[in-house]
């Protein structure tokens, strides 16, 4: 009988639970200043993330009265293009002297660079509005207020709030998202974010689900307009400081990725580890009744007899983490933007590793997911490593526990963190975007 060791292991817990059964929870941030901070730390993420999938970033900042040095790392090191990319969108915003100027500039370089995600994005969002969208009959005064602080130009034209939110849905089905130009891109966005900076959209759009994708969609200009409007803030309340100061991007490499693959047949696997804890075996069958979403058992006449291949790889909060540690600061908290919420073993590492240490870490969200290619970063102490090791074999051994005992235990609400809201700012708009939107 093998020994199934970690890396096994979590590809049998994540193929069996792809989220774990428990309400991730943050703790409110302490200050505005924190909450200020995350939010463009976190913008600053989203905009290094350049794949489709799979990729992503996280950021955190140390500030000195010489310098500011922003730390960035990916589950990958970065290519020249990006490191490139990142100092052109760094030399926009330090150049600033209009905040819509800056914004459109960068958006300009950040659709190119981002397109795959931004893509994703948009087809997401397109299947949702191809379903069931509601646009509200009666939108109310506050819409329309809304609307009066950021488009007074458009609605002085005729195009009535009602109307602009349908046409944007038209023209949203109307595009075909792979073939879509960044010009047609950038008004997507710049709209998305428009309509989904409106707090109450429930009174809009019915749908969660398509809010969610929408502010998604439009979080790439909320991103480019918080960074200006940083600046912007930067040079006006104390422009000889912002001057003398060196402004950094520096990238913590994380180790390099590395791939195993394990057999499909993740119920032999389980068992085998059940046995090593003295655990009776379990049936394909009544493995999925207790977890129904576990993908169906394909049975004695099907059997599993492939392998599956992972990609293991130190995810970027946790190779940003041990960065901050390892610096030795005497920081009370570190603030760690992520271009997506947290996975558990990262919330969990986040935790054991801070815990060792009189610090705080101050992250967005976490989103309870398993990924089976999770690696410990390299620099965690041996307990961090065994504590790990404990909770993912623990959870293993409660999932044959309640598979004897017949428990339905994976259906729970997930939390979704929405994205940051802008606060009102007049848009500057082109005579093409009358055009684009239609009807006016
Ligand atoms: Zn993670």
């Amino acid at each position: 009988m093998s020994a199934v060791g970690f890396g096994e292991q979590l590809f049998v817990l994540a193929t069996i639970t792809h989220v774990r059964d428990y309400h991730p929870t943050v703790s409110p941030l302490p200050t505005t200043e924190h909450e200020k901070h995350l939010r463009l730390l976190d913008d600053i993420a989203l905009l290094l993330v350049t794949q489709g999938s799979s990729d992503v970033a996280a950021v955190m900042f140390e500030q000195t009265t010489q310098e500011i040095i922003f730390y960035y790392a990916k589950n990958r090191a970065t290519t020249q293009q990006e490191r490139a990319y990142i100092e052109l969108l760094r030399s926009i915003a330090l150049s600033l002297s209009d905040i819509n100027d800056c914004t459109i500039k960068l958006l300009a370089r950040v659709i190119p660079m981002c397109r795959a995600k931004i893509i994703s994005r948009l087809k997401k969002l397109i299947r949702c509005l191809l379903i069931a969208p509601v646009v509200g009959e009666d939108i109310d005064g506050t819409f329309n207020e809304h609307l009066q602080l950021r488009l007074p130009l458009l609605l002085s034209r005729g195009l009535s709030p009602t109307n602009f939110v349908r046409n944007y849905i038209s023209a949203v089905r109307a595009v075909n998202a792979a073939q879509c130009t960044n010009q047609d891109l950038e008004k997507l966005i710049r709209f998305a974010s428009i309509i989904g900076s409106y707090k109450p959209l429930k009174n809009l759009l019915s749908d969660d689900t398509t809010i969610r994708r929408l502010r998604k969609l439009g979080n790439y200009y909320t991103a480019t307009k918080r960074i200006a409007r940083t600046v912007e803030s930067f040079q006006r309340t104390n422009p000889t400081y912002l001057s003398s100061l060196n402004i950094v991007f520096r990238e913590v490499l994380p180790p390099a990725r590395y791939t195993s693959t394990y057999a499909e047949d993740y119920i032999a696997a389980l068992n085998r580890y059940g046995r090593s804890r003295g655990l009776d075996a379990v049936t394909a069958s009544a493995l999925h009744a207790a977890y129904p979403r576990n993908p169906e058992p394909k049975g004695p006449t099907c059997p599993l007899t492939g392998v599956q291949r992972v990609t293991h790889s130190v995810h970027a909060e946790c190779t940003l983490a041990m960065h901050a540690l390892s610096l030795r600061r005497e920081w009370k908290f570190v603030e760690l933007g992520v271009s997506k919420g947290s996975c558990w073993l990262c919330e969990k590492f986040l935790h054991i590793a801070f815990a060792a240490h009189d610090v705080k870490f101050l992250v967005s969200g976490f989103h309870g997911k398993l990924q089976p290619g999770w690696t410990c970063p390299p620099l965690a102490t041996a307990r961090e490593r065994a504590a790990i090791e404990t909770l993912v074999a623990d959870a293993l051994a409660e999932i044959v526990e309640r598979t004897l005992n017949r428990r339905r235990s994976d259906s729970f609400p997930l939390v979704e963190v929405d994205g940051p809201v802008q606060s009102a700012v007049e848009e500057v708009f082109a005579e093409d975007d009358m055009a684009w939107l239609g009807g006016v």
